[in-house]
């Protein structure tokens, strides 16, 4: 089988090497890029068919930053980004899942969670691409419709656009309107994700999708999860 392609940025050579080495030790093609400009023409170069599967994408960079980065190559095609961060800060976290980040990890993480993160974005995108070849399902929760076949959703006939994660989320929520989703089974549904180390991965997403869609949408459920609430009928 072919080596999945990942494009490693990071500035910090030492990092990048790491990162590099690892993801290479376990099988994939690796390549890497040391700030903003350089990731960007290395996948505008690349093309679409032969470019990263998935970025690992540090936020602070020399050129432009991470967001950036981020922002052209989703604008060129849509890639799963895992975006690495210093801090453990909300709002540097909803700006990346904002220019279309996937996820994140914060410094300093574990190789082998780097590596897991990675993976369950490759699975993410098999599924996807499975998905697009079946019947397109049409989810209906109240006013929020939601196509699986063409990745279009819309509130009160409003088309609302969200990134592939948003999107995966609001799905898994439509399909079940009004019930409960714990955030575990949310991680593990639609980020492919068992360890519950994430949960706030969810959060992030269910603040950037209420952003989208309205914040009264999506109900939290105190120590529990997240509902989708119906709205008022198509
Ligand atoms: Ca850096």
């Amino acid at each position: 089988m072919e080596s999945r392609r990942v494009l490693v940025v990071e500035d910090e050579r030492v990092i990048n090497d790491a990162v590099a080495a690892r993801l290479r030790a376990e099988g994939f093609a690796v390549e890497q890029a040391y700030d903003g400009p350089g990731a960007v023409r290395l996948c505008a170069e690349a093309g679409p068919e032969a470019g990263p599967e998935v970025v690992v994408l540090d936020v602070m960079l020399p050129g432009f930053d991470g967001h950036e980065v981020c922002r052209r190559i989703q604008a060129t095609k849509p890639v799963p980004v895992l975006m690495l961060t210093a801090r453990d800060d909300e709002a540097d976290i909803l700006v990346g899942l904002a220019v279309g980040a996937d996820d994140y990890l914060t410094k300093p993480f574990r190789m082998r969670e780097l590596v897991a993160r990675v993976r369950a974005l490759l699975r993410r995108v098999d599924r996807a691409a499975e998905l697009a070849t079946r019947p397109s399902a049409r989810l209906v929760a109240g006013d929020v419709v939601v196509e699986t076949g063409t990745r279009r959703a819309s509130v009160a006939g409003q088309e609302v656009r969200l990134t592939p994660t948003e999107f995966d989320l609001l799905a898994r929520l439509a399909a079940v309107p009004g019930e409960v989703l714990t955030r575990e089974q949310l991680l593990a549904d639609v980020w492919d994700w068992p360890a519950a180390s994430g949960t706030r991965t969810v959060d992030s997403h269910v603040k950037a999708l209420r952003a989208k869609i309205g914040a009264d949408r999506v109900r939290t459920v105190h120590g529990v999860g997240y509902a989708l609430e119906p709205g008022e009928g198509p």
